[in-house]
């Protein structure tokens, strides 16, 4: 009986525990996202999208020359703009655009996908 107590009491210990396990861990993922001055809108249409790293292409040449990254606004554009960036994650419908240190900073917490 004293043994069932002692390990009632380790129970309610160790069930104490598990919220601040939690919360520590939250505050982990925290430090990397709401402080990350790309993160200044929340993006929940990119939770779970998938990308795929080629060369930039508009999704409407006749209207759009370039795009910026979703995260940090990089200039992703052809060829005929040097300084831009000519390669990154897309969306398979060419709707979104992510640069690779983006991709690799956030694919984690957004779930990112890549498909083939
Ligand atoms: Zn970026």
């Amino acid at each position: 009986m004293g043994g069932w107590a002692l390990a009632a009491a380790f129970a309610v210990e160790f069930a104490g525990a598990q919220p601040a396990l939690r919360t520590g861990r939250r505050r982990v993922m925290a430090s990397i996202s709401d402080n990350d001055w790309r993160l200044q809108e929340r993006k929940p249409y990119l939770q779970g999208a998938s990308f795929k790293l080629m060369p930039w292409a508009s999704k409407n040449p006749q209207q759009w020359d370039h795009d910026h990254c979703e995260f940090c606004r990089a200039k992703f554009a052809g060829q005929e703009i040097p300084d831009a960036l000519h390669e990154g994650y897309g969306t398979k419908d060419l709707y979104y655009w992510v640069c690779p240190a983006c991709f690799e900073d956030f694919r984690e917490h957004f779930g990112f996908k890549v498909f083939a």
